[in-house]
């Protein structure tokens, strides 16, 4: 990656100082396929914690109470390893999506940029006017119409935030929850209410104050980027090889000078203040503001579309087409593995997860009916999004089961804990220590098993 020397971000890094950047709108083909992809991604992203599948939200994350639903399958605590599976396979997608496609999640589908370019940006651009307007705006001194204009625009920032903030808690408490503390006088969720002023004040802080910061600072996926990305790696470029030697309009007269007219005009609409002309850099989200820009200004001047455009290194400096490189095969690979681990755990996942342990500190007790008995602890979790009837199958004939406390019902995403003797007769035991799996029963089908283990002395 080459350094970014003269663009408002590094000016902005070397002065130490914030420098504001009013990004010029420009509306072209790339900019309107965003807005229809904003479209349904913001649709989704606000409808999604309120559909739900088998009475489960669609999408939960449940951080506090440990539990986790994505497309309407319910991960407890236990099932941990494959929510960690999903993550792991999740990232990996992402490395290879971005060593391919570099940083267009970013540009495209990043909440952040989405609400930044599509919302917020917009509502800047009704009410304030236009870059340069905005600009005036800003410099000029405080007056009712300024005064007016700021209130307006902050207000309704306000708003989006706090609108953010509630569907951010859908996702984490849970949108039935989140409904009661909107629904419920406030002082019976008074935690609740402080939770969306806090997040509320977050988005506002993130969308009104830090905004492109969050890409070019804060965001580790952007500092990942020098190590995602090699040549091969398709990215938003500069065609600097059919560019260069640049020169305005009126002087390029002469056969050697390159396509690109220094309008500036690419800089002019960058979200993150770079100039796309010095190279691959770590600020650019991606985002195909300059693509537009600089595509209107090749049809303007008669010159073939895409000095800027989706395009690898090597492409440009030696004019070969975009292949996949071996990294890009060992990611995708490891993907496949990935998700075909994940896939066959999910589909063997039973619904009731048993743990059956002999109860510490026992070993074993003989009866005088001629039996030898061990008890047990058992804590068997419903991992379905309705209840379940259950029973516990005998290994064999020659095992039953003498229950201290029983139940046979449990309610979705519930545990129940029960505590049981098993009793064998003393001459079937063969062994001191054997392997016992018992079967949970629902609905005439065994649904899961549990191992656990006998202990007898045995009849020699
Ligand atoms: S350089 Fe182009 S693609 Fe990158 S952030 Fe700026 S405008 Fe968007
Ligand atoms: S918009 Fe295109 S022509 Fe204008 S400065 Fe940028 S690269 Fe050059």
């Amino acid at each position: 990656m080459k350094d970014g020397t003269g663009n408002k971000a590094t000016e902005e890094k070397n002065s130490n100082k914030r420098i504001w950047i009013y990004p010029k709108l420009i509306i072209g083909k790339l900019y309107r396929y965003r807005n229809v992809v904003s479209y349904v991604l913001l649709v989704a992203l606000f409808v999604a914690p309120f559909l739900k599948i088998n009475g489960e939200q669609l999408v939960l994350l449940d951080v506090l109470e440990r539990k986790f639903v994505i497309f309407g399958i319910l991960f407890m605590p236990q099932d941990f390893y494959l929510f960690v599976l999903a993550l792991l396979s999740f990232m990996v997608f992402i490395v290879l999506f971005t060593a391919v496609f570099g940083r267009v999640w970013c540009g495209w589908a990043c909440p952040q940029t989405i609400f930044m370019e599509m919302v917020f940006r917009k509502i800047e651009y009704w009410i304030e006017g236009d870059a340069r307007q905005q600009k005036e705006l800003n410099n000029a001194p405080i007056s009712a119409v300024k005064f007016g204009k700021k209130a307006a625009k902050h207000f309704l920032f306000v708003l989006i935030s706090f609108l953010i903030a509630n569907v951010f808690l859908a996702y984490i408490i849970g949108s039935d929850t989140l409904i009661t503390i909107i629904t419920d006088p406030v002082k019976q969720h008074v935690s609740g209410f402080i939770a969306i002023c806090i997040f509320t004040a977050v988005f506002y802080l993130v969308f009104a104050r830090l905004r492109e910061l969050v890409c070019t600072v804060i965001c580790p996926y952007g500092r990942l980027q020098e190590v995602l990305l090699d040549r091969k790696s398709l990215v938003v470029a500069y065609d600097y090889s059919r560019g260069e030697p640049r020169s305005h309009i009126q002087k390029a007269t002469s056969n050697s000078a390159g396509d690109c007219v220094d309008c500036g005009l690419c800089v002019q609409v960058c979200p993150t203040g770079i100039d796309i002309r010095q190279g691959t850099q770590m600020e650019c989200i991606n985002c195909t503001a300059c693509i537009d820009a600089c595509d209107m200004v090749m049809e303007k001047t008669h010159r073939p579309l895409r000095l800027i455009g989706f395009k690898s290194e090597e492409e440009i400096s030696d004019g070969k087409s975009f292949r996949f490189s071996k990294r890009i095969y060992a990611y995708a690979v490891i993907l496949v593995l990935l998700f075909g681990t994940l896939t066959t755990l999910l589909v063997k996942r039973a619904d009731i997860g048993a743990t059956i342990l002999r109860a510490s500190g026992t070993l074993y007790q003989l009866r005088e009916d001629g039996t030898v008995s061990n008890l047990y602890n058992a804590e068997l979790i419903n991992k379905t999004s309705g209840p379940i009837q259950f029973a516990i199958a005998m290994p064999d004939e020659q095992t039953r089961i003498q229950y201290i406390n029983q139940t046979n019902k449990i309610k979705k995403g519930e545990s129940v804990k029960l505590t049981f003797f098993l009793i064998r007769p003393q001459h079937y035991v063969q062994e001191y220590k054997s392997g016992i799996t018992l079967g949970i029963v629902s609905g005439g089908k065994v649904i899961s098993k549990a191992k656990t283990t006998f202990i007898a002395p045995p009849n020699l």
